[in-house]
């Protein structure tokens, strides 16, 4: 699981349906869109429930005090240190590969106010990555999307998501909304296509999308990107199952 936003409410409760009984679950970082969820992640409440939790941290009282900062008896009733669930806290640096559940997993570290940490997934030749909330690795006008070679930064990325086959990008903004708010850190659907297509990426998910879109915004937004190929182009939906193979 990557980052706990709104839609943490309704995967908690499919979850705690099924059979099993431990999740990993990773932050990119901790502005309030990516960590809203967790106290209504019922998991979290369910004696026996493993759940380990991974952050961006220098160490595991840092991870834990990143969450029970927000647990802490004033924005929600619940502390942290009084979770039923079984939860572990694991700290992580980005570049260094490690463990998570079945996934052999690295972080990347991102382009963001605050910072963010991108997370590639692997397991059975298989791969993923989620990469927000991030603004493009070069200014306008320079770099692959204008068609020039990677900035140092874009090289980073290009190799984090080598041959990938499964990308989900923020793609919060359209080009001229990033010119307004260059400094916002969040990207736009033709850097992350072009990104994507230096990286031999397969599948890229358009994601993050702007919280005043609406409907129609969406459906003009997946069409335009239809016929996109290398990387073909499909848009994040809520509840929505993605086979990573294509
Ligand atoms: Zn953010
Ligand atoms: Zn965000």
């Amino acid at each position: 699981m990557l980052d706990c936003g709104t839609g943490a409410r309704r995967l908690g409760f499919k979850l705690i349906g099924g059979k099993n009984r431990e999740l990993d679950l990773l932050f990119s970082h901790f502005h309030m869109d990516h960590v809203f969820g967790f106290p209504f992640f019922i998991p979290i409440y369910s004696p026996g429930y493993k759940v380990r939790i991974t952050v961006p941290a220098f160490s595991v009282d840092e991870a834990r005090e990143k969450i029970a900062r927000y647990l802490n008896g004033v924005y929600h009733p619940t502390r942290v240190r009084e979770l039923p669930a079984d939860v572990e806290w694991n700290a992580i640096r980005p570049n260094k590969t490690f463990q998570a559940g079945q996934f052999t997993a690295r972080g990347v570290q991102l382009n963001h106010p605050g910072g963010s940490v991108g997370y590639r997934l692997e397991v059975d030749g298989q791969s993923m990555a989620y990469i927000t909330d991030t603004a493009p690795f070069a200014r306008p006008g320079e770099g692959v999307e204008a068609g020039e070679p990677p900035t140092k930064a874009e090289e980073r990325i290009i190799e984090f998501l080598q041959g990938c086959d499964l990308v989900v990008y923020d793609t919060m903004y359209d080009l001229g909304e990033y010119l307004e708010k260059m400094t916002w850190g969040h990207s736009y659907p033709e850097y992350a296509h072009a990104v994507c297509r230096a990286a031999g990426v397969k599948t890229l998910v358009l994601f993050h999308h702007l919280p005043e879109a609406d409907d129609d915004a969406l459906d003009a937004l997946e069409a335009k990107w239809s016929t996109a190929t290398e990387p073909r182009v499909v848009l994040a939906r809520e509840g929505e199952s993605l086979d990573v193979r294509g």
